[in-house]
């Protein structure tokens, strides 16, 4: 079998790149191509250096080069014990390199958003070089690669790239392929490519994913493994529903329905490469392996029970509405609204509007709310309209490709939210009938959790 697995920066923890070479002892026959993302906690604190640098603050520069240094080091001694003194003229180079360009940064006081991915993609750098000298220090061919070199060619978005994907699979065909032949492991970095001019780029926050299924449509592979601390999707998370359960298998459609909502963290672009050549993603906890984990195909093997399979609570939202009898019947009034609201590039995650046109409401991360409520503010502001925010609600979102046809999901889902006395504050469900998502205050979300996840999937699924 053939294998792309990708590792990510919690799923090693205290063993460091060990953990890998004593998984791959299940997997002696395959043949694997890893892909690390970076250390936990690195992406952010190099994305926080450029704006340092940006800032002309030197000081915290040279001592974040220090401490990202020692704390790779620390890293690779978990991982091998000591540090290779290949691998330090490695890893050295890395960090002139670095330095350099963030020296750059300080210089200019300028950090463009190409400088700003070639800064975040080091994260990965510095990983795979690691992760490819554990391998080798136990007794593995390797070979380390940035997404660059194993051929992953994108467009010039910086921060948000798209990869060309016919140059990208003939790339990845020969650079990856003769060495799979020949029983290497190599380990690419995620996260990031480069344009046809070799510009570096990066596919936007949590792009590992992205990389290893690119690699596995390129390479054709059985099944694309993404290793964490879990053992795959939860019918609702655990801390809020005991009684929560590992879903076996969901389609792409599931997942791609709880990667829009923000309710699981795989890179929302990351399931077409697979889509497309239909390829498994399986979700898998690096510390409990002989899990089978959660298995994301094109059609389940096994119908799930429940029509819904999913419950989830997402946090830190806040609501937006705009209210007046002016609104009625007046065309135009819902288009200056959204067009305010993209002009400010603020991401609207639900809409409602009620039969009566009196009102428009809005769903929004909630660090956005204060700007949405002034940008609107100041282009209705002559209008006879109100604006109402609520700032303390959360977003009950289910999920469920079985919702789709079946009537009377939403009416069971309501009286059993209002059986437990919670109070809805606004409803959306998409087009799709993947999903409905509704609005309560933030004290009455678990409890809604609770009542759906009981009402569908504890009377239905026995463990
Ligand atoms: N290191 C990148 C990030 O933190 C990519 C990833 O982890 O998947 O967003
Ligand atoms: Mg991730």
């Amino acid at each position: 079998m053939k294998y792309v697995m990708k590792f990510g920066g919690t799923s090693v923890k205290d063993a460091g790149y060990r953990k890998i070479c004593e998984l791959l002892s299940d997997y002696k026959k395959d043949k694997v191509v890893i892909v690390v993302s970076a250390l936990r906690g690195v992406t952010d604190s190099l994305l926080e250096a450029t704006r340092k640098a940006e800032l002309g603050d030197a000081k915290w520069v040279n001592n974040f080069l220090q401490e990202l240094k020692e704390m790779h080091r620390t890293f690779v001694i978990k991982s091998i014990g000591a540090v290779p003194a290949w691998l330090q003229v490695k890893l050295s180079k890395a960090d002139y390199e670095l330095e350099h360009v963030l020296y750059g940064i300080l210089y200019l006081k300028e950090a463009t958003p190409r400088s700003v991915d070639y800064v975040i993609s080091f994260g990965e750098r510095y990983s795979s070089e690691i992760a490819a000298a554990t391998l080798i220090e136990n007794g593995f061919k390797s070979k380390s690669f940035t997404g660059g070199e194993a051929g992953i060619v994108t467009n010039d978005r910086f921060g948000e790239a798209t990869p060309l994907m016919n140059i990208t699979r003939e790339n990845i065909k020969l650079t990856l392929l003769p060495l799979l032949e020949d029983g290497v492991v190599p380990v690419v970095g995620g996260f990031a490519g480069v344009t046809k001019d070799q510009i570096t780029t990066t596919f936007g926050r949590g792009g590992s994913d992205y990389t290893a299924t690119i690699i596995g449509n390129a390479i054709e592979t059985d099944e694309v493994v993404i290793w964490s601390d879990v053992d795959g999707i939860m019918t609702a998370d655990p801390k809020i529903v005991p009684e929560a359960q590992t879903l076996p298998e969901i389609t792409y459609d599931e997942a791609i329905e709880m990667a829009v909502i923000g309710a699981k963290s795989l890179h929302p672009r990351a399931l077409e490469p697979v889509i497309e050549k239909r390829i498994p993603v399986r979700l898998k906890n690096t510390f409990n392996p002989t899990h089978p984990g959660t298995q994301i195909v094109d059609k389940v093997a096994k119908p799930f029970p429940s029509v819904v399979k999913v419950v989830s609570l997402i946090r830190d939202v806040g609501m937006l509405t705009i209210k007046g009898a002016s609104m009625v019947g007046e065309p135009g009034t819902a288009a200056r609204f959204f067009d305010k609201l993209a002009e400010a590039k603020i991401n609207i995650m639900m809409i409602s509007q009620s039969v009566s046109e009196s009102n428009i409401s809005v769903v929004m991360k909630r660090q956005f709310l204060d700007k949405a409520y002034n940008t609107v503010k100041d282009h209705f502001g002559n209008e006879t309209k109100q604006l109402h925010l609520e700032p303390d609600v959360v977003v009950i979102a289910s999920v469920g490709e079985g919702m789709k046809g079946t009537p009377g999901v939403a009416a069971r889902m309501f009286k059993a939210v209002a059986d437990a006395g919670v109070n809805v504050r606004m409803i959306a469900q998409g087009s799709s009938e993947l999903n409905i998502s509704f609005v309560v205050k933030d004290e009455d979300g678990a409890k809604a959790v609770k009542a759906i996840h009981k009402e569908f999937i504890e009377e239905k699924v026995k463990t």
